[in-house]
């Protein structure tokens, strides 16, 4: 297999590296065009000129962007390179129906799609131990899973092309209930006057242990937000799942709570900053002044 990789960026970057480590990666491109001279500098793939030609060089192309409009475009951008056997495996977070449009916009070039969204965070790409939720035809799932493995850990099938990115949807509602549990608690407990890397130690051995508490609290602590997960990426995220369940006649108050808290710190300017930077409207609240 020859694996491609567009999207270089805090996730893209580590997973382009785990095709590498797999002996996969045969070309990368980025927008940016210093972050796939830099990438190739390392690991000795080469730098497409384009999306188009990438698409040309390689069987798989993994795509990494920002939200839906990107991945739109960079799809009917490597349309012309695209081959019978060509599959796109987009990992974007971006909303079911931008899959199957985007899915549309491939199949139109004769390749197949596959929408299989990420958790685990940038720790997770660095490791290659994401979790994959996959959506697509079981067939081409198949010819990609090289690629998947190099990447991911667990690598669910959920069904057609747009059940991957709804299962992310579950995933990102769950982590801003957390981030919400996590960063108020912390916050608490701040003002109780406790030993928090002691707090941490204990709590996340217990009952209401977790990967963010262990991952992100200890910054949280220090007052230390480094991405991480981008803000902006998480409320554009919840955007996608508020229209979701909007398109089902509900408004579920974690995703409404959490936006509005997100709308505050994007405002102070605080959107690259990691999601655990909510730890700042929390902290606030016990300010006296
Ligand atoms: P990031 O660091 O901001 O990187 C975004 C990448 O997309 C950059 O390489 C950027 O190119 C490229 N890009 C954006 N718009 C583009 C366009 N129109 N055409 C071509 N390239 C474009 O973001 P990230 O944190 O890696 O996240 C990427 C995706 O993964 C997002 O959908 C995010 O929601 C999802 N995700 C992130 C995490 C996380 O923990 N960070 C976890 C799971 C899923 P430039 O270098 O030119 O800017």
């Amino acid at each position: 297999m020859q694996a491609g990789f567009i999207g270089l960026g805090a996730m893209g970057a580590s997973m382009a590296r785990n095709l590498h480590r797999a002996g996969l990666l045969a070309a990368v491109w980025n927008r940016t065009p210093d972050k796939a001279q830099d990438l190739a500098a390392e690991t000795g793939c080469a730098v497409a000129r384009d999306p188009a030609e990438l698409a040309s060089r390689c069987d798989v192309v993994v795509l990494c962007v920002s939200a839906d409009a990107d991945v739109l475009e960079v799809v009917a951008a490597m349309g012309s390179g695209f081959g019978a056997d060509s599959i796109v495996v987009d990992c974007s977070t971006v909303a079911a129906s931008t899959a199957r449009e985007a899915a549309e916009i491939a199949a139109g070039r004769g390749a197949a799609f596959l929408d299989c969204p990420v958790s685990g965070g940038t720790e997770g790409a660095a490791r290659g131990t994401l979790a994959i939720m996959a959506g697509g035809e079981a067939e081409a799932l198949d010819r990609a899973m090289p690629a998947l493995e190099a990447m991911g850990r667990s690598i669910v099938h959920m069904g057609p092309v747009g059940t991957g990115q709804a299962t992310k949807a579950v995933n990102q509602i769950m982590v801003a209930g957390i981030n919400q549990a996590v960063s108020e608690a912390l916050a608490f407990g701040e003002a109780q006057g406790l030993p928090m890397d002691r707090v941490i130690e204990v709590v996340g051995s217990g009952a209401a242990g977790n990967w963010f508490l262990s991952n992100r609290g200890p910054g949280m602590v220090r007052g230390s937000y480094p991405p991480g997960f981008k803000l902006a990426l998480h409320d554009k995220d919840l955007a996608i799942c508020q229209q979701m369940a909007a398109e089902k006649g509900v408004q579920l108050p974690v995703i409404e709570m959490t936006r509005l808290h997100y709308s505050r710190l994007l405002e102070d300017g605080h959107g690259d900053e990691d999601i655990s930077a909510l730890h700042r409207t929390k902290r606030a609240l016990f300010r006296e002044d």
